[in-house]
């Protein structure tokens, strides 16, 4: 299953020796009080952990260094509750290499008009503090995250969720492994990339493997390990024997749980997280990864077909943002053009992420029209509805491009009982006509990761950390 490393937040304050000890107490004791209260009530994924009010420029240069020393610390928060000077904050934010949230809060939502006093100015300056602060991260061209608000309001807390999840991601990032199991698909040009230039930006180790290290792997699978799995697959899954016979159907269905078995010990063994598999380079093995490379997604693995490694490694990332919630690698197939029925079927010949089913999966058996081999086995099913987004990754040589744009999913009109794969319905929410233009004209491809629990919000901020170029349909 996916595993994520239990990450943590640092949080600290800012503020100067002008005011006294008792206001910086009150500084500490206020910031705990915010950090305790989005801790229990904010609904993180992680935790925030309060360090220290900082007040001179070697603490803050201290602490920077600190927060990239630590493995588990994946992001920093910061928060002016009095006035900081910036100048302080240069050289320890310029040191930062770790995704900064500069939240800008404030410890009362109001204005306490009756009471307020010149103790309460000194200790209660945000509103310009967070600007003082923010002047030195523009101008050091920081790209870091600002969330304004206040710390209880559900919006902002929703917002640090976010960020969390897209830091996380970014951290685990540089740490993603892609195992290509053939190469790309042969003309193909959307699906080619520099994996050096992934490498440097987006983290990301691209290594190639020939077919016949797979099939090596797969000749070791006991049976007895093939029948544990087969047994998992019907408590979990609808098995449809179909016109098969049924010892034709659990060889098939048996033949797929031998490559699921034997990829992932191939890629637990290599430290691999994501894979791609290529319908043209399948020698010496008798089906195409169908439901085998279904059950490798449902665990949380980043895959894409025709050797689309970028498509792969993306998926990866927004499964970790999203906890491997809703979020499957998804392609462009048909279109209703018709007034009034735009739409866009979405599939894949096989390879469908299951955790988009909006049913209980069926495992068939048919024919694959493409590359030649035995029929496969796969999941079917219809995908969900409500609001997605929609976001792939292109090469452009002189930077990748992160294109998306909202979509409504939606169920087919009808059934379609000759097309006996996975399939997802979708309009994009600029319009068909108007969304699919600017995604063409944008050189967006056709391989996609398709998320109902990732937000354009967190698109944007994951682009905003890989220095990628975004183009966001909206
Ligand atoms: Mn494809």
């Amino acid at each position: 299953m996916l595993s994520i490393p239990k990450y943590e937040f640092w949080f600290v304050s800012g503020s100067q020796h002008l005011y006294g000890e008792e206001t910086l107490k009150e500084v500490a004791e206020n910031s705990k009080k915010i950090v305790a209260g989005l801790n229990e009530k904010g609904n993180l994924p992680y935790k925030i952990v309060f360090k220290e009010v900082l007040t001179t420029a070697d603490e803050i240069t201290k602490f920077m260094k600190e927060a990239n020393y630590n493995d588990n610390v994946a992001g920093v928060i910061t928060w002016m509750h009095t006035f900081s000077p910036a100048k302080n904050w240069i050289r320890g934010t310029q040191l930062l290499q770790k995704p900064l949230l500069h939240f800008a809060t404030q410890y009362l939502d109001y204005i306490p008009y009756d009471t307020m006093d010149f103790d309460y100015m000194n200790l209660n300056q945000s509103a310009h503090g967070d600007r003082e602060y923010g002047y030195i991260n523009a101008r050091l061209q920081k790209h870091n995250k600002v969330i304004y608000g206040h710390w209880q309001d559900s919006e902002v807390q929703r917002q640090i969720a976010d960020w969390e999840d897209v830091a996380v991601a970014y951290d685990e990032s540089f740490k993603t492994k892609i195992c290509r199991f053939g190469d790309n698909m042969r003309s193909v040009a959307v699906t080619e990339g520099d994996k050096i230039q992934a490498q440097i930006q987006l983290g990301w180790t691209v290594d190639y493997y020939g077919i016949g290290d797979l099939v090596a792997e797969m000749n070791k699978v006991k049976e007895s390990e093939i029948d544990d799995q087969y047994v998992d697959l019907e408590s979990k899954y609808i098995m449809v024997q179909g016109n098969q016979s049924k010892e034709e159907f659990q060889a098939t269905v048996r033949y797929q749980l031998k490559q699921y078995i034997a990829m992932k010990k191939f890629l637990e063994r290599g430290g691999y997280t994501a894979f791609t598999s290529n319908f043209e380079d399948l020698h010496g093995m008798e089906q195409l990864q169908g439901l085998s490379a279904q059950l490798l997604m449902r665990d949380g693995y980043g895959f894409a077909g025709e050797g689309d490694w970028k498509t792969a490694g993306l998926l990866r990332i927004f499964k970790i943002m999203t906890h491997n919630t809703k979020t499957a690698f998804m392609e462009d197939y048909t279109l209703d053009l018709r007034p009034g029925h735009e739409a866009i079927l979405g599939s894949h010949m096989l390879e469908v992420d299951p955790s988009i089913a909006s049913e209980k999966p069926r495992v068939e058996v048919h024919p694959l029209d493409i590359g030649g081999k035995a029929d496969p086995a796969r999941l079917v099913f219809s995908g969900d509805e409500g609001d997605a987004i929609d976001v792939t990754l292109a090469d452009f040589r002189d930077n990748f491009k992160l294109v998306t744009y909202p979509v409504d999913a939606h169920k087919a009109e009808k059934d379609t009982p000759n097309l006996p794969v996975a399939k997802q319905m979708w309009t994009p929410k600029p319009g068909l006509k108007n969304g699919a233009t600017k995604w063409i004209e944008a050189g967006g491809g056709h391989h996609t990761v398709m998320s109902f629990a990732a937000t354009e919000e967190q698109v944007r901020d994951l682009a905003t950390l890989y220095g990628v170029e975004l183009c966001d349909i909206n």
